[in-house]
C-alpha cells in the first residue's frame, strides 16, 4: 500500500524505460480538463480583489495585508509573472497525475475550505493527508528539502497549510509536496500535527480582520538591512517581493545588478549599476 512518503520513488518508477507505463484514460481526461479551465483562468480579464482574507493570504504580513484590504496601488504584475504563475499550475496538475498514475489516492481536488467567513482551496488530500503542491526554483526546493519552510517562510506557506489541516484533519500531519523546475527532484517536506497547533487558524483570522479593520497601518514587517560594509541599507528579502514596497518605503531606490534587482532604503555609497528611475518598470526580484 503505498503512503504519501514513498510518493517520488513510485512517481519516478513511472518512467522505468524497461517497463514503460499505460497512463489511465480517467487520470488522462481528468487532468486534460484541469489544464483547459487552468489556461481559461490564467488568460481571462483579472478581475481586482474585494475581500484580500483569503486562506492563501494568512500568512502574509500584517501590513500588507493592511495595505491590500485599504487598495492601496500595488505594484503591476509583469506578464511574464503571470506567465510564470500559469506555468509553475501546469506543474503542479501534472505531479498530481503522476501520483494518481504511481497507485496513491488523490481526493478533495482544489476543495473548498471555508472558516469564519474566510475561504481557500486545498490542492489535494493525499493518501489522507492534506498536501500542498509547490513547484520551485533550486533554491526554493532546498528549504522544502531541509524542512526550513517554517523558518523562512516568506510566503506565508505554513499558516495557509496549517490552516487547511486543522479544518480538514485535526491532529494530523500535512505535507508539501515540492518539486525542483530545474532537476525534476521531488519531495514529501512534512508539517508535523505540533508545529501546525503553532498555527491556530482562528486565531490569525480574528486578528487579522482587526488588523484590516484598524485606520492605522501595522508596523513595518521586516526591518531593513545593511548592505555590505558601504553603510547602505536594504530591503530585507520579504519587503523586496511585496507589490507595496514602494508606498511603504518612499525613498526607496532600485538598483540593477548582475543577480536581480536591489532595493536600497539609504545610500551612502552610490553603486556602480544601473539605477531604476522613477516611473520606469522594474524587473522582477531575482
Ligand atoms: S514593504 Fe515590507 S514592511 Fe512594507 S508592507 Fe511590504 S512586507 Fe511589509
Amino acid at each position: 500500500m503505498p503512503t504519501i512518503d514513498t510518493i517520488p520513488e513510485d512517481v519516478y518508477k513511472l518512467f522505468d524505460p524497461n517497463k514503460g507505463h499505460e497512463p489511465s484514460e480517467e487520470n488522462l481526461n481528468e487532468f486534460a480538463e484541469n489544464i483547459k479551465t487552468l489556461l481559461r483562468q490564467r488568460l481571462a480579464k483579472r478581475e481586482p480583489i474585494d475581500n484580500p482574507l483569503r486562506f492563501s493570504s494568512l500568512g502574509r504580513p500584517d501590513r500588507q495585508l493592511w495595505y491590500m484590504a485599504k487598495k492601496y496601488p500595488s505594484e503591476e504584475l509583469s506578464a511574464k509573472t503571470y506567465f510564470k504563475f500559469l506555468y509553475g499550475d501546469i506543474i503542479e496538475q501534472m505531479i498530481l497525475f503522476l501520483v494518481k498514475e504511481a497507485g496513491h489516492t488523490v481526493e478533495h481536488e482544489q476543495g473548498e475550505v471555508s472558516v469564519d467567513g474566510v475561504q481557500g482551496h486545498i490542492d489535494a488530500v493525499i493518501d489522507g493527508v492534506v498536501v500542498d503542491v509547490k513547484s520551485a526554483s533550486p533554491i526554493g526546493y532546498t528549504k522544502f528539502v531541509k524542512q526550513e519552510v517554517t523558518t523562512n517562510d516568506t510566503f506565508g506557506y505554513a499558516q495557509q497549510l496549517a490552516g487547511y489541516a486543522q479544518v480538514l484533519t485535526p491532529d494530523e500531519r500535512a505535507a508539501w509536496l515540492a518539486f525542483n523546475k530545474v532537476n525534476g527532484d521531488i519531495c514529501i517536506s512534512p508539517l508535523s500535527s505540533s508545529i501546525i497547533k503553532d498555527y491556530p487558524v482562528h486565531d490569525r483570522i480574528t486578528h487579522l480582520k482587526a488588523v484590516i479593520a484598524s485606520d492605522t497601518p501595522p508596523l513595518r514587517c521586516y526591518p531593513d538591512e545593511e548592505d555590505g560594509k558601504s553603510g547602505n541599507r536594504k530591503l530585507a528579502t520579504g519587503c523586496s517581493y511585496c507589490a507595496y514596497k514602494h508606498t511603504c518605503w518612499p525613498e526607496l531606490r532600485t538598483f540593477v545588478y548582475s543577480n536581480g534587482p536591489r532595493y536600497l532604503t539609504k545610500v551612502v555609497r552610490v553603486p556602480d549599476v544601473y539605477e531604476v528611475r522613477t516611473g520606469e518598470a522594474e524587473p522582477p526580484p531575482a
